[in-house]
């Protein structure tokens, strides 16, 4: 099979991914074999590629993916042949650890992310184990439902755990692919929404996908915000996000690695009068679950821009210069 293949740390405009034929992966027990369709471009891949986070090396980047089962291991029932399923950030988790009990597998003590720890879906092939396949609503396709398993379904997470709620402000910082799908569920809650980025382009989009207001990140917007994602690589938006929190508000991190230190925090003018600030890491199967069926009722359609499999590394470094209009698809030819 043709996959993309990173082998080692480096920047991702030296365009180090490699086309490989790879063999066919054969699914071990309770594990389906998928024949990849679509796989989301995602910024975890910007972090795995320049060494942020630490990939298993050589590995196959990619954990936005959608494909149809095509083959099973031993033991494994819940998929027939032909079914569309995706896999998402979650490859496994040991179901065992006080985390996985605790209902928080997303911090499992053995947490294993696709396309980082096993070969995700930049290929033609992978393999995952059938608890962690997830079925794809009818009204998406391929290419729609990949930015869903992970910039929707992650954003999801960051929404629920910003406690927003109906007839509340939430900022938003930067409008990227999580973000565009965040508006839209925030706006069917009965939220109000103000975004903050420098993109004209995307400040554009989040007025038609329902905005408010809209400016750059040290904006002063017309009321202060009762929470904010910030999902911006940039850690002087920490500072500048805090500066426009209403007191009690929430501020919740959406990158898993920030590319710059964030600025000394004034516990006066950033903190007090009950600012908290919280990260958000990986994802659970229940996000993707209560997500999925969300997004097909709302409904979400993504805004994708398709690359194909061969242009990985074109669409990477697009996506880190912010010019990927909503989220970028690589498509895989059969
Ligand atoms: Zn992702
Ligand atoms: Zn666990």
């Amino acid at each position: 099979m043709k996959a993309m293949v990173l082998k080692e740390i480096s920047a991702t405009e030296k365009e180090p991914l490699e086309m490989e034929d790879l063999p066919k992966p054969a699914p071990g027990p309770k594990e389906v074999l998928v024949k990849v369709s679509a796989c989301g471009v995602c910024h975890t891949e910007l972090d795995e590629i320049e060494g942020r986070i630490q990939p298993k090396l050589p590995i196959v980047l990619g954990h936005e993916v959608v494909g149809r089962v095509e083959g099973f291991g031993s033991g494994a029932t819940k998929f027939n042949v032909g079914d569309r399923v995706g896999i998402a950030w979650i490859h496994s988790a040991c179901g065992t650890c006080h985390f996985c009990r605790g209902g928080n597998e997303n911090l499992c003590l053995e947490f294993k992310g696709t396309g980082c720890h096993a070969n995700g879906g930049y290929a033609q092939y992978t393999v995952v184990s059938e608890d962690f396949a997830f079925p794809i609503p009818e009204r998406f396709s391929d290419s729609e439902a990949a930015p869903l398993l992970c910039a929707g379904a992650i954003g999801y997470r960051d929404l629920v755990l910003s406690g927003v709620k109906k007839d509340q402000i939430l900022g938003l910082f930067g409008f990227g692919a999580s973000a565009h799908i965040v508006i839209q569920v925030a706006k069917h809650w009965g939220c109000e929404v103000f975004v903050f980025t420098r993109s004209q382009e995307h400040r554009t989009l989040a007025k038609r996908l329902g905005a408010s207001w809209t400016g750059v990140p040290d904006d002063q917007p017309p009321r202060k915000l009762h929470c904010a994602i910030d999902f911006t690589p940039v850690g002087e938006t920490v500072p500048r996000a805090l500066r426009v929190l209403e007191k009690g508000g929430r501020l919740v991190l959406a990158v898993i690695r920030k590319r710059d230190p964030i600025p000394p925090l004034d516990y006066a003018e950033h903190l007090w009068d009950e600012r908290e600030i919280k990260s958000v890491a990986n994802i659970t199967r229940k996000d993707l679950q209560d997500f999925l069926p969300l997004a097909a009722e709302i409904p979400i359609i993504p805004e994708v821009q398709d690359f194909p499999l061969e242009e990985a590394n074109k669409a990477l470094v697009l996506l880190k210069q912010g010019k990927i209009q909503g989220a970028g698809v690589l498509r895989m030819a059969h």
